[in-house]
């Protein structure tokens, strides 16, 4: 899919419209989810323009595991790492994906319902 440069979280990494980061390093940023939907509600998303999971070619592993290990260090530094938490990448419109620059949700406080709706 095209890569719309547009959209919102491109314009949070441009600096244009502001967030609240928990991290910067020169591959992601990882900031609170506007609209959380647990207590601990976090995105981490790569500074690589990139539009969903489904887009992900192989030279996208390492900036792919970055975003994993940023999370789990994220998780850590929160205080969330024991207590645990959901990764969830939404990839397209049917799977819920509403902004189009690949990102990855880290959702934790509360007991997680299995299927995932
Ligand atoms: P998805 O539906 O998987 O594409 O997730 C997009 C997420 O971005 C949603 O959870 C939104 O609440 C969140 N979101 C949208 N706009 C902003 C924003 N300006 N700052 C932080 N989070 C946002």
């Amino acid at each position: 899919m095209t890569y719309d440069p547009t959209n919102v979280f491109a314009r949070i990494l441009a600096k244009e419209i502001p967030a609240e980061i928990l991290h910067e390093d020169d591959r992601c940023l990882a900031f609170r989810d506007v609209s959380p939907q647990a207590p601990v509600h976090l995105l981490v998303i790569p500074k690589r323009p990139i539009a969903r999971l489904a887009d992900a070619q192989r030279d996208d592993r390492d900036m792919l595991g970055h975003l994993l290990v940023t999370a789990a260090e994220l998780a850590r530094s929160q205080g969330f790492a024991e207590d645990g938490f959901r990764i969830v990448v939404n990839s397209g419109e049917r799977a819920g994906q509403s902004v189009f620059h690949l990102h990855v949700h880290v959702l934790a406080g509360r007991d997680m319902a299995w299927p995932p709706g």
